[in-house]
């Protein structure tokens, strides 16, 4: 019994990866002959200052629309586009359209773009992106690259390269996802950090673990030594919320304060978000 019980397991289980093979193998097939102008789209969620809730950027997430699978993650094909080496015409397509985006939005209103490995660790990969820049007629000072730490442990010295070409123009560079993967204070030591996003796993149970709170805690004030400022991601509850901003995080981002959105939401999210801190703070003129 114990033997066809370990048998049908063991069937369950190769079934089961082979059909995780084959899918992956399906992704990359389809995406080598996608067409990026119409199967591919951004989203934008936005970023708030902690203090006031305003919305002071968005982060753009890129969104396939596969004629033959439906939607795909990003989270699925961005590692495809990275493993059949399409990540960087895709990221560079994607950059324009986030750029063009930006440019009619508020002066103020940042955007917030995620490069990959290969986007920074490649010999001259961030030239094609610099040129995007330039001709977008977005001020730099506007952008955040966002970095992942895996990302730059492919090549740090090349890495090191980019980033310090992209901070030449005066963008700013985001440590993504901080605290998982390889994470190492090294990096957070020897890159010109501006922002340092802690990743979402240590904010889903910030109010009922006390280690995850802690977590929280000493890296809100590594970023306040180091003098960078901490961007928390996934907020989802009121309650996170009240604890992120207690522990002193400078911005946030989540689903409690907005989903990512189509670019021709974000017009009506921004009027919406004015009159929301005029009536606050009118509200505090009169009191
Ligand atoms: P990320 O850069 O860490 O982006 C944040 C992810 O968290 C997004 O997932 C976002 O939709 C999700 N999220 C935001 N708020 C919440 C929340 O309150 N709760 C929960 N559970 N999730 C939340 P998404 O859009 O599926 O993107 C996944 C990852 O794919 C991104 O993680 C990023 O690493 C990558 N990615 C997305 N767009 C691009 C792109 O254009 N280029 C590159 N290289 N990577 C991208
Ligand atoms: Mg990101
Ligand atoms: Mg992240
Ligand atoms: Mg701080």
């Amino acid at each position: 019994h114990a033997k066809r019980h370990l048998r049908g397991r063991t069937v369950i289980f190769s079934s089961e990866l082979e059909a995780e093979i084959r899918s992956r193998g399906v992704i990359e097939t389809l995406l080598r002959t996608a067409d990026f102008d119409t199967e591919m789209e951004l989203v934008f969620q936005p970023i708030v200052d902690s203090m006031n809730e305003h919305t002071v950027g968005f982060e753009a997430l890129a969104r396939w629309q596969s004629p033959r699978l439906g939607w795909v993650s990003p989270a699925d094909f961005i590692p495809a586009a990275e493993r059949i080496g399409l990540i960087r015409p895709l990221t560079q397509a994607l950059l324009v359209r986030a750029l063009a985006a930006a440019k009619t939005w508020p002066d103020h209103t940042r955007l917030s773009f995620n490069l990959s490995a290969h986007d920074i660790c490649s010999p001259d990969g961030i030239l094609p992106l610099i040129a995007i820049i330039e001709k977008s007629g977005v001020t730099p000072r506007r952008l955040d690259f966002e970095i992942t730490e895996t990302a730059v442990t492919f090549d740090f010295a090349r890495a090191q390269q980019s980033i310090a070409a992209l901070k030449a123009m005066g963008c700013g560079i985001s440590l993504d996802d901080f605290g998982t993967g390889y994470s190492s204070l090294s990096h957070v030591h020897r890159l010109p950090l501006d922002k340092l996003k802690i990743d979402r796993s240590f904010v889903a149970d910030i109010n009922e673990n006390p280690v995850s709170h802690k977590i929280i805690k000493s890296l809100t004030g590594l970023c306040d030594d180091m003098e960078i400022a901490c961007v928390v991601e996934g907020v989802e509850t009121r309650a996170q919320l009240d604890t992120l901003r207690r522990l002193g995080c400078d911005f946030l981002q989540g689903y409690y304060f907005a989903k990512p959105m189509p670019g021709a939401a974000i017009a009506d999210h921004l009027a919406k978000d004015r009159a929301r801190l005029d009536a606050a703070q009118g509200a505090k003129v009169v009191a």
